[in-house]
């Protein structure tokens, strides 16, 4: 059995940016493929789903934070299939839950919290085979989703973008680099890659993107770059200048955002396309990834 999937449209929008640096901006909005598994999580879900099938697991585990757009998509997707899931939460439970945890659990999550100290030691095997004990045998999903099947689901929708339209160059949101490494190793080398960091000090995600790519493909990929300056004080943290950007982007080009991924991004893109970032004359595509469910917890 697959995942349900619906097909995205692509929009233009046209800002004061995209006319004065003559650029043509579309958007791919990626977060409508799925009322649930929305963006970049159904593609990093999918061929892990199938593995897990495959193999005849009945349960999944994963990782993730108390607004994880994964641990979110991962409860709907395992529900969807028919399979059991279990979130390792990190940190303490503090009850109500909030909208996304409500949500796993609608789904039939089964939520255990671990404190942030052991939470660190989330990809240790005497910590799995602890959890191995507790919760039975499981399909492993690493936090925030990322492996190779992660990458090799991406890959498949970048190669299905580049057939459906044109463009020079391609930005998105980078949290773990999972969802990037795909798309660079999808796409055609003439094209260019921006990732914008939501994470603070997000230089180490150059290396963690390589090492990515190095497990899937011999090749030596040179059309990539991570912008490190978008973070607005690191993940998850916003101002009152991204939630008014939010809500013109949503106002003027009918364009949702959410503040942890995709508003920083659009940020990002119009403030680098304001400094000459991009070939005047060019295309560039905005990967909307999704997670608009986190807005719930924000406001
Ligand atoms: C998880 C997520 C990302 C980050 O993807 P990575 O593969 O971890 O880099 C980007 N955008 C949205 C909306 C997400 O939910």
């Amino acid at each position: 059995m697959a995942l349900q999937y619906n097909k995205t449209p692509i929009t233009e929008i046209i800002t004061p940016q995209t006319r004065q640096a003559s650029i043509t901006l579309l958007i791919k909005r990626e977060d409508q493929n799925h009322p649930f598994i929305s963006g970049n999580k159904w593609w990093k879900l999918k061929y892990n789903l199938e593995e897990a099938q495959r193999q005849g697991y009945k349960t999944l585990l994963t990782f993730g934070g108390a607004y994880s757009n994964h641990i979110y998509a991962t409860a709907a997707a395992a529900h969807e299939l028919g399979l059991q899931t279990v979130g390792i939460i990190r940190g303490e439970e503090t009850p109500p839950l909030n909208p996304t945890l409500a949500f796993a659990k609608s789904k039939n999550m089964q939520l255990h919290y671990v404190p942030r100290e052991a939470y660190r030691n989330k990809t240790d095997s005497d910590f799995i085979e602890q959890l191995r004990e507790r919760f039975g045998d499981f399909y492993l999903i690493p936090e925030g989703g990322t492996n190779t099947l992660a990458i090799k689901g991406v890959a498949e929708f970048a190669q299905q973008l580049q057939q459906e339209t044109a463009f020079d160059y391609v930005c998105l949101p980078v949290g773990t680099g999972g969802t990037i490494a795909g798309i660079i190793a999808g796409l055609d080398q003439q094209k260019q890659v921006l990732g914008v960091s939501v994470l603070k000090d997000g230089a180490f995600l150059t290396d963690e993107i390589k090492h990515h790519l190095k497990k899937i493909s011999d090749r030596i990929y040179g059309n990539w770059h991570i912008d490190t300056s978008y973070h607005y004080g690191g993940y998850a943290k916003t101002n009152p200048q991204l939630f008014t950007f939010i809500d013109e982007m949503n106002i003027n080009h009918n364009l949702p955002l959410d503040p942890v991924y995709t508003a920083k991004l659009m940020w990002g893109v119009l403030d680098m396309m304001a400094k000459g970032r991009f070939k005047r004359g060019s295309t560039v595509l905005v990967l909307h990834t999704g997670g608009l469910q986190g807005l719930q917890g924000f406001r």
